[in-house]
């Protein structure tokens, strides 16, 4: 695949059309989409043909291709085959690319969580899509085995020392030594860190490496399966050698856009920083002695020395910045300038060197190098282009650090995509079940009408077995909560044990301390000798998490089970697929608000509808989590009087005719289920083994 360096593209100058021309005319061009959905389902039988995915594809192509349209969003409801609809743009696009114009096409896929990463993996196999798909997660997921490597090889050598029948007779005496697997870690801390390529090559890991055999083949592929979080990194990298600009960007979960790149381009600016740059030149001056040439000719050694003193004379300068709270964002961004240049010179003693100091420093200086610092440090350029729109800059002295920090933020969520984002794409496919109002949506991405076309896709689910109850149990709200919230978790005991004991659901907590809350309740009513209201509820029915892990041990657990469980949490909202029985009720118990803190303030005043359209899209989010297939059935129960003001925006899915009110007016006694379960026996065994934590991703 062609790349290389990362370049960037004008949100608003779009020059495709004019760089590459062809003789077909729009009718021949028609004609070759329809070709190329053709081909793809040709190929690929397992796939089923549906009206959606046909009409979905075929319109944003012909939008992209015979209309010049630059950017396409599609509205289509959960269940509606967004990730098919995604493989098989991937394929259509570069086809006709290929046939119109002659050049061979790429494309990303994006997606949010790794939920839906690994939805599209399993897809990928049982489609034998080959070697045109390829999936990339995080380097956090993939193992470093050297250790592992390293005692496989000791003990093979030790064995081939001992041999044949010593060994045999050795292995009779005691078992094998096997090399421990607990010695695996994650590829962000890998061995090799700061090593050059040679270095590198000459390990015996290294040809079966995950993160190095899963980017080759992802950057090699038509289509590459990315996180938006791998994405905006590498794309908006300085230097890229891996992942270039594709023809086609499909963006999945595509609502989500604003808040991901918001939250990664939030910058932590730390004294911790410029404390390392500090300690990295002691160590130099301390591991070398004086007199020692450090360049490798007069010149270079007079010029590294006197970078030297200039750095270290410096450094401790800027601390002042961080022990008084009113600094500027000019002053900080003289920091940041200082920080990234100290850096640079620092890495840049690795060249140029003598053999002596090369030997001392040279690993030391890669590695601090290749190090990350503990948060996204900006580049200076971030931050001018940010004090140039100074309406948009939230700022705030952290009191919580222990070095002293700024958290600095753009509230302008347009900007940021437009120059994270939508810059890094060509042709760009947005899909999600809640865009809201697409027209409005085009708008928050600051993308010019011109060069947008939106759809809204109705369901084609049978949602009249799926009704939203709106139970109007009390207003969780801040000032009303206390008041409320027993009535509104007696309610959502109520649904559970006595009007669906025998089915397995979903609540959604909002929180953890409501999740907390609901907990303590079930215990109280457990244990409570007048257990009239609730006899016979048992707590190990319910699964409640803390971590990511947890949650995911869970959720697995609720797939596998023949039992009627309940997965409990405040983060169930987006990518969780409980198809069928895996799910028949779904409770919100309070509206999914963002908390409110400093910079939701600002933001609020700075995009006065950001805040209810969040809340919103969460809300349609977890009401989708529950029907997943045209013949799915689930009933969505709203606990908190306050979906009243929101119910009536909220949009797609057939909302508005599935609402009813339904007051739930928990009686006084209950009588026990008739059927008990032992929760018990089946509980989850959440210690995780290294085999679970890599999976599929171990080369043994
Ligand atoms: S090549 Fe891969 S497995 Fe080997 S040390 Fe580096 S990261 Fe670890």
């Amino acid at each position: 695949m062609e790349d290389s360096a990362t370049t960037t593209m004008n949100p608003d100058a779009f020059t495709f059309f004019d760089e590459n021309e062809t003789d077909m005319t729009d009718a021949q061009k028609i004609e070759c989409i329809k070709e190329s959905i053709r081909s793809f389902l040709k190929e690929y039988p397992m796939i089923r043909a549906t009206d959606t995915l046909v009409l979905v594809v075929f319109q944003a192509l012909k939008n992209m291709l015979v209309d010049k349209i630059r950017f396409v969003a599609v509205e289509a409801p959960t269940g509606s085959g967004k990730s098919v609809i995604g493989y098989c743009m991937a394929y259509c696009f570069n086809y006709c690319l290929h046939t119109i114009y002659g050049m061979d096409g790429s494309s990303y896929l994006l997606t949010s969580s790794k939920m839906l990463q690994k939805q599209i993996q399993e897809d990928f196999k049982r489609f034998s899509f080959g070697e045109d798909y390829a999936m990339l997660k995080g380097t956090a997921n993939y193992p470093c085995t050297y250790m592992y490597f390293e005692q496989l090889a000791a003990e093979r050598s030790k064995q081939k020392l001992l041999g044949a029948a010593a060994s045999a007779f050795a292995s009779s005496q005691q078992s094998t030594v096997k090399p421990d697997k607990s010695t695996i870690t994650s590829y962000d801390k890998r061995y090799c860190i700061g090593w050059d390529a040679d270095r590198k090559n000459s390990l015996a890991c290294f040809p079966t490496c995950q993160y190095i055999v899963k980017r080759k083949a992802a950057s090699d592929a038509m289509c590459a399966n990315l996180n938006y979080s791998y994405f905006l990194t590498v794309l908006n990298a300085s230097m890229n050698p891996y992942f270039a600009m594709r023809n086609l960007t499909i963006a999945d979960e595509a609502h989500l856009i604003p808040d991901i790149v918001c939250n990664m381009f939030s910058f932590e600016i730390s004294a911790a920083t410029a404390r390392r740059v500090g300690k990295v030149l002691r160590e130099i001056r301390d591991t070398n002695s004086k007199d020692l040439m450090w360049g490798s000719d007069a010149d270079r050694d007079v010029e590294m020395h006197l970078q030297f003193s200039r750095l270290i004379t410096e450094v401790d300068e800027w601390d002042t910045l961080f022990l008084r709270r009113n600094t500027t964002l000019p002053e900080l961004i003289d920091y940041v300038r200082w920080c990234s240049d100290a850096k640079k010179t620092i890495v840049s003693w690795n060249k140029n060197v003598t053999p002596e100091f090369k030997l001392k420093m040279g690993g030391f200086i890669g590695k601090f190098g290749e190090e990350e610092t503990d948060a996204p440090f900006p580049k200076p350029v971030e931050l001018e282009e940010l004090a140039s729109r100074p309406n948009d800059v939230f700022m705030k002295y952290d009191e919580s650090s222990k070095y002293g920090k700024y958290i600095v933020r753009d509230l302008q969520e347009r900007e940021l995509v437009r120059n994270k984002f939508l810059s890094k794409t060509q042709f760009c496919l947005f899909l999600s079940a809640t865009l809201g109002n697409t027209d409005q949506y085009g708008e928050l991405l600051g993308i010019r009408p011109d060069q947008y076309k939106s759809y809204r896709m109705e369901p084609t689910f049978d949602y009249s077995t799926s009704p939203i109850y709106q139970c109007n149990c009390g207003w969780l709200t801040y000032k009303n909560f206390s008041d409320n919230i027993d009535n509104c978790l007696d309610a959502v005991l109520y649904i559970c044990h006595v009007l669906h004991p025998d089915e397995k659901g979903i609540i959604h907590t909002s929180t953890f301390s409501n999740a907390e809350l609901l907990k303590e309740k079930i215990f109280d009513y457990m244990y409570k000798s007048d257990n009239g209201k609730f006899p016979g509820i048992q707590a190990s029915r319910f699964r409640f998490y803390r971590t990511p892990q947890e949650k995911d041990a869970c959720v697995k657990e609720l797939k596998q089970s023949q039992l009627p469980l309940v997965i409990v949490g405040p983060s169930l909202y987006e990518g969780l697929d409980l198809k069928y029985d895996e799910g028949r009720f779904n409770i919100l118990l309070k509206v999914p608000y963002p908390g409110i803190d400093d910079y939701v303030r600002a933001k609020m005043e700075r995009i006065p509808f950001w805040y209810e359209r969040v809340t919103i899209e969460k809300t349609i989010q977890a009401i989708g989590r529950t029907n997943r297939a045209v013949d799915d059935r689930s009933t969505t129960y709203l606990i908190d009087s306050t979906f009243s003001k929101i119910a009536p925006k909220m949009l797609g899915s057939k909302i508005q005719e599935r609402l009813e009110r339904k007051y739930l007016e928990v009686p006084q006694t209950n009588s026990k289920p008739k059927k008990m379960y032992s929760f018990e026996a089946q509980n989850t065994n959440q210690n995780t083994s290294v085999d679970d934590l890599w999976g599929d991703d171990l080369p043994f």
